[in-house]
């Protein structure tokens, strides 16, 4: 196996630094598949850079058939930032794919990643997770199902109007796609680092790019609707519901906004339907409005996957 690193220059900024894209390319001795993981497309999403050096430096990718692409930090800028979005520019990199070369900075990167890595792969696994403060636990299941469940979380999510302009929608055009949200928050990165890393093995196997057995999913839960529910008031959000998988009941109080001045409730965010926890907070911490509060998966419309 051979390993090569190299850093794609994307431009001069004014602080005369160079803004560059960190690429990892491993060759396998053997024939295989073209994969790509990419992370941090959202700046405070740094699990996955994390979860991308663990495999990197895993025994067993050693024994790699074809070709593996790393990169670690999509979104430079925002991840020194720690904001989902380019501070530079403001803009969120996963809603403007495939990029412009002749556009806002954070598009000019897109760009460059797309022609330099998402039209090239035959899987491209992206890496995403809670943020900050919150975190989060599923997997999209895109066009390649195996690979999705591969990861072994207990829920899938089949988005019935998937966002536009995503890694994943140029990706996709040739490659088997999976989206990945898993863990996140400043207090819970394990065990998620660590079940990332499983997950990811697991789907190269799958995918042909590692030998071993592969690890069987177990029981997952397909969801068609997963429903965001957003502050509408800032302040201290004080979570009443912290465990992801969790069962809610419609009306159910997940979180609530106090003021941090008067100590008034100022909202109660409740669950819109009965459902599981997809994304919530382990901490209680500050919130602005529109913010992720939490994300809950309908059960009435789910399907069982064995
Ligand atoms: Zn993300």
């Amino acid at each position: 196996m051979q390993r090569k690193y190299r850093s794609i220059d994307i431009a001069h900024l004014a602080s005369g630094l160079v803004l560059s894209l960190p690429l990892h390319e491993l060759q396998g001795s053997t024939e295989g598949p073209t994969v790509g993981i990419s992370a941090v497309v959202h700046g405070d999403e740094g699990i996955g850079a994390e979860v991308i050096r663990r495999l990197s430096e895993d025994p067993e990718i050693e024994e790699l058939r074809g070709r593996l692409v790393l990169l670690p930090v999509a979104n430079p800028l925002a991840f020194q930032g720690n904001t989902r979005n380019t501070p530079l520019d403001m803009t969120n990199m996963n809603r403007i794919f495939p990029g412009d070369p002749d556009g806002w900075l954070t598009e000019q990167m897109a760009d460059v990643i797309a022609r330099e890595f998402l039209r090239g792969l035959d899987v491209h696994i992206d890496l995403h997770a809670g943020g900050l403060y919150p975190i989060v636990d599923y997997v999209y299941q895109l066009n390649a199902p195996e690979l999705s469940r591969a990861f072994g979380r207990p829920f899938l999510y089949a988005p019935p109007h998937p966002y536009e302009g995503t890694t994943t929608e140029v990706s996709a055009q040739r490659a088997k796609a999976v989206v990945v949200e898993l863990g996140g928050g400043l207090t819970a990165q394990e065990p998620y680092a660590a079940l990332g890393l499983r997950g990811l093995k697991n789907a190269l196997r799958v995918a042909g790019a590692l030998p071993g057995p592969v690890e069987p999913p177990p029981a997952q839960t397909l969801l068609h609707r997963i429903e965001t529910v957003r502050p509408h008031e800032g302040g201290l959000l004080l979570p009443a519901v912290d465990a992801v998988g969790g069962r809610v009941v419609a009306g159910d109080v997940l979180g609530r906004v106090v003021s941090p001045f008067s100590f008034e409730v100022l909202e109660e965010l409740r669950s819109p339907f009965d459902g599981v926890m997809i994304l919530t907070h382990p901490t209680l911490h500050r919130v602005e409005p529109g913010d992720y509060g939490y994300m809950v998966g309908e059960l009435a419309t789910a399907e069982a996957v064995k």
